[in-house]
């Protein structure tokens, strides 16, 4: 599997990058993860707009989701090639009410739904084209998963939002690659069931026997060296922060 960074900031943009979205690839089947503010026009820097096979959405959270917006316009009134066929969109309940609401104050009701075949999230395991995932609801105010995506004997984990939770441990249990959000500060911020900080990444990653952990989500006002100073000290892997364009081969 191809993991690419398409924007890993954490609540807003930052000047640097976009916020939450991933693109997973393998045997040219392009899944991306989260389209969080900014995450479309960045996509564009590494595959076409019309390349993506299928989306999951973690959470409705417009961080991670309202990019949703732009890229229903671009499929919908696709200027060549005509309107989009319904891709797979992977989502908590509600979603395409949300986007849609979000999108126009008087929408059709059947417009998203032209061209996103809305599947709703559960706990449980399925396939999304040659991966094996798995999900696993995770503690956030909103309904949230994490998701875990298993190809060809390797694995990526995938924490989306989340507070310290066992869900995540059990997902990202023997994990090659534990993609997780710190969005808070170690003695700063502490406020349970919302975010995890550095160092709570740090222990979720040596809990589950992870082979490498990537900080991510990590918002313009939080430091992210502080971060993963706090994570290097709960966890003895390899550990880095998540950078817009980083590419990693799990
Ligand atoms: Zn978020
Ligand atoms: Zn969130």
């Amino acid at each position: 599997m191809k993991l690419t960074v398409v924007g890993c900031s954490g609540s807003f943009p930052s000047a640097e990058s976009a916020c939450s979205s991933y693109l997973v690839e393998a045997d040219g089947f392009r899944l991306l993860l989260d389209m969080g503010n900014g995450a479309l026009g960045e996509l564009q820097r590494h595959i076409g707009l019309y390349d993506l096979d299928a989306i999951f959405l973690s959470h409705l959270h417009a961080d991670h989701c309202i990019d949703m917006c732009g890229y229903f316009v671009a499929r919908y009134y696709r200027h060549e090639g005509g309107r989009c066929a319904p891709m797979p969109v992977y989502a908590p309940e509600g979603a395409e009410q949300r986007l849609t609401t979000a999108y126009a104050d008087t929408p059709s009701s059947s417009s998203m739904s032209e061209v996103f075949d809305f599947h709703t999230l559960k706990s449980g395991s399925f396939d999304i084209g040659p991966f094996a995932v798995r999900t696993e609801r995770v503690c956030h105010p909103v309904e949230a998963y994490g998701i875990r995506i298993e190809h060809g004997g390797a694995s990526l984990t995938y924490s989306g939002d989340t507070g310290v939770c066992e869900a995540l441990h059990e997902l990202a249990e023997g994990t090659d690659l534990f993609l997780c959000e710190a969005s808070f500060t170690h003695g700063k911020e502490d406020i349970p069931a919302l975010h995890l900080n550095g160092r709570e990444a740090g222990e979720h990653a040596a809990r589950a026997g992870a082979g490498r952990l990537v900080l991510t989500h990590i918002p313009p006002w939080t430091d992210g060296d502080v971060n993963l100073a706090d994570a290097r000290g709960a966890y003895t892997g390899p550990v880095e922060l998540a950078a817009p364009g980083a590419v990693y081969e799990v």
